[in-house]
């Protein structure tokens, strides 16, 4: 069981370690609507039995391919953050919870003064959404290849209503790897942690995160562990799973 204060419900074991998703299998570009939050800890090998997270609504709530959601998690104080979108159409797309949805309000603003246009691309996503994405590659491409470039329902970060997906404003690149490298990727890496967001996916880190690099893929957790993540140089795996002494 997890103790009180371990927002992860962890037990100690390394989330998402030696999975297959840093394998390179995935598709290159534009992989982020079907991999965030993907995967199970079980696809890659046996052993890394999946966890559902105590405290789902925790600012720094890990979810990954080891720890889920409970089923059907939605957070309950979701709103749409005033900042451009790439899209016109209403979607939960365009939801986050209302802490993250205000930090990013300020850190696009921030951006702006710098120059820099940002626009959100992907938030909220309910399991509901998911499960059809997921059931879609399913059918596509059969389960296990599905596994390996697509979120099992629960396990997307999208659904904590604390990520964001982001791009420059000309909506180029968005989700893709040509966004890597961009004076916007390049500012976000920067000043991202400022206003309480991390790149969640680094480069280097796919072992550890279960995932490819995603330099557009924006969590929030708040300013005083998005400093430490950054000063740092770790993950969020590293963060919670470090930090947080777990006893059996
Ligand atoms: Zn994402």
């Amino acid at each position: 069981m997890a103790k009180p204060g371990d927002p992860s419900g962890t037990s100690g074991q390394t989330a998402g370690k030696g999975t297959e998703a840093g394998s390179g299998t995935k598709p290159g570009a534009g992989n982020d609507g079907k991999t965030a939050g993907g995967g199970s800890a079980t696809g890659g090998k046996s052993g890394d039995a999946v966890q559902v997270v105590a405290k789902p609504a925790d600012i720094a709530v890990l979810v990954n391919k080891t720890y889920k959601l409970p089923d059907n998690f939605k957070p309950d104080d979701l709103v749409e953050p005033n900042i451009p979108f790439i899209f016109k159409e209403k979607s939960e797309k365009r939801l986050m919870r209302k802490e993250a949805a205000g930090a990013l309000e300020k850190l696009v603003a921030a951006a702006k003064k710098d120059g820099i246009s940002l626009a959100g691309v992907s938030g909220y996503r309910s399991q509901a959404t998911q499960k059809t994405l997921f059931e879609n590659y399913v059918k596509k491409d059969g389960e296990e290849a599905a596994r390996k470039y697509s979120a099992v329902p629960g396990h997307s970060e999208h659904q904590t209503g604390l990520a964001m997906d982001v791009s420059g404003s000309d909506g180029k690149c968005a989700a893709s790897d040509c966004f890597a490298g961009t004076k916007e990727a390049k500012w976000l890496a920067e000043h991202a942690a400022e206003h309480g967001f991390i790149i969640r996916y680094p480069k280097g880190k796919e072992e550890t995160t279960g995932y490819q690099y995603e330099p557009w893929h924006l969590r929030f957790v708040g300013t005083k562990i998005a400093k430490d993540i950054a000063d740092k140089g770790i993950t969020l795996e590293e963060y919670m799973l470090n930090a947080v002494p777990v006893s059996k």
